[in-house]
């Protein structure tokens, strides 16, 4: 993004105003009566000294009575600790908020990155735009507490200014231009430095996000055995110091930019001070003004100056903080990878067709598939077979519509996948990846995803041959996976791993169920048996199994031999088998001792 873009900033205003008080305004009403109450205290506190000093000190240089003397004091006194007392009062109330605000962001963006195409997942400008929300909607902007507090201190700031301007206008409507003068400098000064901190904040996107990859994901136990076995520590940090470096240097390249403007902001403050007392001793001197008014006069200067310096500071604060604040609307609304239609997924099996399904990974050019075409009936059972990297995955991600077909199209009972309602598409597969991960949750979590059918669970472990593992654990299904968070999660070896993710396939209780691959770290007779048992779970919905062995061959109805992102082989276990040369027939007499 230029400089240019990043500082036009206006238009961004609005949206993330909409979007706070949309959102963050129905969910926590009271902070902003909270906030209303405490921008109604603040800005009547100047006032008091303003209204009452000067009636305190022309007293004190004439009459001297001192029942005025005592109530000027008392009402000076009072009020200042009772307005004082509400603000600390609300200021603690509202401070609770800020946590509450910030988590709920949190989460919306926890939310929507979960719902995000899954091809987003892998896409750079969506990654970095997913960070930008992150940073944007937190510590740039102050989150939405942050922002919230400048547009309530923004609406104070107007309501001072109208009152300490009929104040100075009463005896000195010329001291009203040189503190115009003066903020107008300020002004220009504080907005050179938001394009700096802003092109900063630019610049550092990229090192941020492979700072908080290098410093806090890869910490993270999953990749614990890969980094002691490859002694990968030593490298990690390395990278972690140098983006710190990066990370420093970023903030340092911003201080020396906006160094010489935070200079000549404060040689602008001098000035003004002195202009303002020049002017007014000139008036007492003159005799047009008492002492009372004098006083009057330099504090209501002072504060005009500070508050309208403060009201461009407070309009600049806000633009820049909406300003990264709207990489967080930019975020939510990004756009779909994928059209979604929205007609009804019909009920019961369905019939799947690849009609020439052609593809390409986005920003590649090589076909992964190229012109596959093939149909899986109603319970079916498809076993794809092919060498590591022939596209027997990706035909399963296009199934899944992970990734939609560069070209042809893929049909489920007569019509176009695309025209299904996304969420409903997706609710008829359950597979199983060669990549599955668990989480540290409960097993019962882990299966049911937060549903509590323990009868269904418990038929379920017995039928993956789990019951026994689970029965011994003293909390049963509540057991945490991993030890992450608790002494006694348990370590489920790796087959126990692929039980449970084929347990959690099952319970969803989809027609389709595909199995790709969890067992690639199996033995082939270890292999066998997974698919056997799994065969037996299936029963009679659809499958599609994948292996780049021959394991599930025997337990399908067809079977589908990818080379070179085509299908060069199909048909059942006996006629590929006799094909002479055939790429299936050599497979099997290669693997043939694994499954007689
Ligand atoms: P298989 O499951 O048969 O082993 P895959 O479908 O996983 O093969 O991969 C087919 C080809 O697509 C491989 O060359 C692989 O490198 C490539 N590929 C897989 N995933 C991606 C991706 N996300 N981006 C780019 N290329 C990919």
């Amino acid at each position: 993004m230029t400089d240019k873009k990043t500082t036009k900033s206006i238009h961004k205003l609005f949206p993330v105003i909409r979007v706070m008080f949309s959102t963050a305004g129905k969910r926590y009403p009271w902070f902003f009566v909270l906030e209303s109450a405490k921008t109604l205290v603040q800005t009547a506190q100047p006032f008091l000294g303003i209204l009452v000093t000067p009636l305190l000190v022309d007293e004190l240089c004439g009459q001297r009575d001192i029942n005025k003397l005592a109530i000027y004091a008392a009402v000076l006194i009072m009020g200042e600790c009772i307005l004082q007392l509400l603000n600390e009062r609300l200021n603690m109330t509202l401070q609770k908020y800020q946590e509450r605000l910030d988590n709920y962001f949190s989460m919306q963006i926890s939310l929507h990155s979960m719902g995000l195409d899954f091809q987003l997942t892998e896409d750079k400008a969506a990654l970095d735009q997913l960070e930008k929300a992150r940073t944007g909607m937190t510590w740039y902007s102050g989150g939405a507490y942050g922002i919230a507090e400048q547009i309530f201190m923004f609406l104070g700031n107007v309501f001072k200014i109208a009152g300490f301007v009929s104040v100075i206008a009463l005896h000195a409507p010329i001291l009203l231009i040189a503190i115009l003068a003066y903020v107008a400098v300020n002004g220009l000064l504080t907005s050179r430095c938001n394009k700096v901190e802003l092109l900063s904040y630019e610049r550092l996107s990229k090192t941020n996000r492979l700072f908080s990859y290098f410093g806090w994901e890869i910490v993270n136990f999953r990749y614990g055995k890969d980094i002691r076995l490859y002694d990968a520590r030593r490298m990690l940090v390395d990278k972690w110091e140098k983006y710190t470096e990066k990370n420093i240097a970023g903030w340092k390249w911003q201080s020396d930019h906006t160094y010489l403007y935070r200079l000549f902001q404060e040689a602008a403050g001098v000035v003004s001070t002195l202009v303002t007392y020049a002017y007014m001793g000139y008036l007492v001197i003159r005799g047009a003004i008492s002492i009372g008014t004098f006083t009057q006069m330099v504090s209501t200067a002072g504060a005009l100056s500070s508050t309208l310096s403060g009201l461009v500071w407070n309009v600049q604060e806000l633009m820049k903080r909406c300003n990264y604040a709207y990489e967080y609307v930019l975020f939510m609304e990004y756009p779909e990878a994928i059209p979604k239609g929205c007609a009804p997924v019909p009920r019961g099996e369905h019939t799947i067709e690849f009609r020439g399904v052609t593809f390409a990974y986005p920003g590649t050019d090589k076909k992964v598939l190229d012109g596959v075409s093939i149909t899986v009936a109603p319970g079916e059972h498809l076993s794809i077979v092919g060498l590591n990297g022939a596209g027997k995955t990706t035909f399963i991600k296009l199934l899944c519509r992970l990734y939609d077909p560069t070209e042809g199209e893929i049909l489920m009972d007569g019509r176009s996948i695309k025209e299904y309602d996304y969420g409903e598409y997706m609710k008829q597969f359950a597979p199983v990846f060669q990549d599955f991960k668990l989480f540290g949750f409960s097993i019962r979590d882990n299966i049911a995803f937060g549903e509590q059918d323990d009868a269904r669970l418990e038929e379920l472990l017995k039928l993956v041959e789990l019951d026994k593992m689970v029965g011994k654990l003293e909390k049963g299904l509540d057991t945490r996976v991993y030890k992450i968070f608790e002494e006694d999660g348990i370590e489920p070896s790796g087959g126990e791993q692929q039980k449970m993710a084929i347990a959690r396939a099952i319970y969803k209780d989809t027609p389709v169920l595909i199995l790709d691959e969890p067992t690639a770290a199996l033995d082939p007779v270890a292999e066998y048996e997974v698919y056997r048992q799994f065969h037996t779970l299936v029963g009679g919905k659809t499958a599609f199994y994948i292996s780049h062995r021959l394991s599930s061959c025997r337990f399908c109805d067809r079977i589908a031999v990818f080379a070179d992102g085509k299908i060069a082989e199909y048909g059942s276990h006996e006629e590929l088998a006799n094909i002479p040369g055939g790429i299936y027939a050599e497979m099997f007499a290669a693997q043939a001792q694994y499954y007689k």
